[in-house]
């Protein structure tokens, strides 16, 4: 196994590592895209699935790599600069001291690593759970708009706004539903049919372009 010839970084004091840090550590810096799994994963064996700050394990807590030497610092992915962390660690919310604790060595890590693959799946889930409950938060206030602005008592279908969403940001979908529900509510356009719907793409699609101004 590759990951049992990995060796640990020093024992050093989470303290320190944290006045080094201008800012605390956002989620963005711990996604570590530049991670492979492989890595990740021989560093979770070495360190035997176990949280190196409070020792806590999977399925308790989602495991995550932590950068002694900061990435915003220059710190890299050699092993020796990477440790197991669990999410809570990683974000400063707890401030035990790197090395407090030491990792079982009869772990069972394929059991550990099963364990790590279902909270990371299920994190993954709630993280697109959350999105989802935005979205359709943001869907309802840009059909609340059209009605506000058109006066009219019905609003463009969820997958309308859901289609605009995923091709434009939601000031350019709003900015165009501003737009064409007025032109609807004042009858310069048809509510009829769908030419409204090909309008409301148009002029979605020529404010991203930044051919068209809201009025
Ligand atoms: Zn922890």
């Amino acid at each position: 196994m590759t990951g049992a010839t990995l060796t640990r970084p020093p024992v050093r004091h989470r303290k320190d590592k944290l006045s080094m840090q201008d800012q605390p550590t956002t989620p963005a810096q711990s996604t570590q895209p530049s991670v492979s799994k492989s890595l990740r994963f021989d560093i979770f064996r070495r360190d035997s699935f176990t949280c190196l700050y409070c020792g806590r394990r999977p399925p308790d807590v989602v495991l995550e790599l932590d950068h002694v030497h900061p990435v915003s610092k220059g710190g890299g992915n050699d092993p020796l600069n990477l440790v197991t962390s669990c999410y809570d660690c990683n974000r400063g919310k707890a401030a035990k001291d790197l090395g407090a604790v030491v990792p079982r060595p009869d772990a069972d890590l394929m059991f550990l690593e099963i364990q790590q693959e279902i909270a990371e799946m299920r994190r993954y889930q709630e993280a697109r759970a959350v999105f989802e409950a935005a979205l359709v938060n943001v869907i309802h206030k840009l059909q609340a708009q059209w009605c506000a602005a058109s006066g009219l008592d019905w609003h463009p279908a969820d997958h309308i706004v859901r289609g605009l969403l995923k091709a434009y940001s939601i000031d350019v979908v709003s900015e165009a539903v501003e737009d064409v529900a007025v032109k609807v509510g004042t009858g310069y356009i048809s509510g009829n049919g769908d030419r409204w719907v090909r309008y409301l793409r148009v002029v979605a699609r020529n404010m991203s372009l930044g051919t068209e101004k809201p009025a």
